[in-house]
């Protein structure tokens, strides 16, 4: 099972993987946006990290909801309420219940896909994080009765794909939307971010 404990590791853990990818994601963003997702996402995680180092909140559901509350403050941006939301749903999703198992967190992903397209609009092929974001959920649902490390593993391996299909596409959605066919050729740093925290939350889950 999967506490809120662990809930807050994971969450340390999608931080400390930001922190390290944080200059990729701003230059991902460089060409096709305005060069700021990685600094974005690095201030809204680590301040996800200074609010659980005042204290854990009782359930994962609560752990998700201080997570998605200090994302759209903190973050910024397109990413900031698209993410906040994506967790906030999640959080939703989960309710009160104290101890996850794998179908919790296909639902929990489920959710969190369907609050940003709720937000943002997107479909698949849009060239963004959805891109990465959807065929993870569908991953997730897939592997629900391989435990919940083997699923986060089989989500963030379709995130990686998924956000690998996004460098020849023109982007519909978001600043990059603006330049038309010139943004064929550029990998989304949303979908990439979506990407590395999957591998994060995965790798944290053991
Ligand atoms: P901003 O574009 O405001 O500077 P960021 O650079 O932090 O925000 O985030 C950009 C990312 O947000 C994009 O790479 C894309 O993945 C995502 N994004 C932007 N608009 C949308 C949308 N409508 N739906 C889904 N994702 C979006
Ligand atoms: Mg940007
Ligand atoms: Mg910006």
């Amino acid at each position: 099972g999967c506490a809120a404990s662990d809930v807050a590791a994971a969450l340390r853990a999608a931080a400390a993987t930001i922190a390290e990818h944080r200059v990729e994601l701003t230059d991902l963003d460089r060409p096709i946006g305005d060069a700021d997702h990685g600094e974005n996402m690095n201030r809204g995680f680590a301040a996800v990290v200074s609010k659980l180092d005042e204290g854990v909140p009782e359930t994962p559901g609560a752990v998700l909801k201080t997570a998605a509350s200090t994302l759209i403050s903190k973050v910024g941006g397109a990413a900031g309420p698209l993410y906040g939301t994506a967790f906030l749903r999640a959080a939703t999703a989960l309710g009160d219940k104290s101890e996850l198992d794998a179908g919790d967190v296909a639902a929990a992903l489920r959710a969190g896909l369907d609050g940003v397209v709720a937000r943002g609009k997107a479909v698949v092929g849009d060239a963004t994080m959805v891109d990465a974001l959807s065929p993870a959920a569908d991953a997730a649902e897939a592997a629900r009765g391989d435990g919940i490390a083997a699923l986060l593993r089989a989500a963030a391996d379709a995130a990686d794909e998924g956000a690998g299909s996004t460098v020849p596409l023109v982007a519909r959605k978001g600043r990059a939307s603006y330049l038309g066919e010139r943004s064929v050729g550029h990998l989304d740093p949303g979908a990439r971010s979506s990407a590395l925290l999957l591998r994060a939350l995965a790798t944290a889950a053991g």
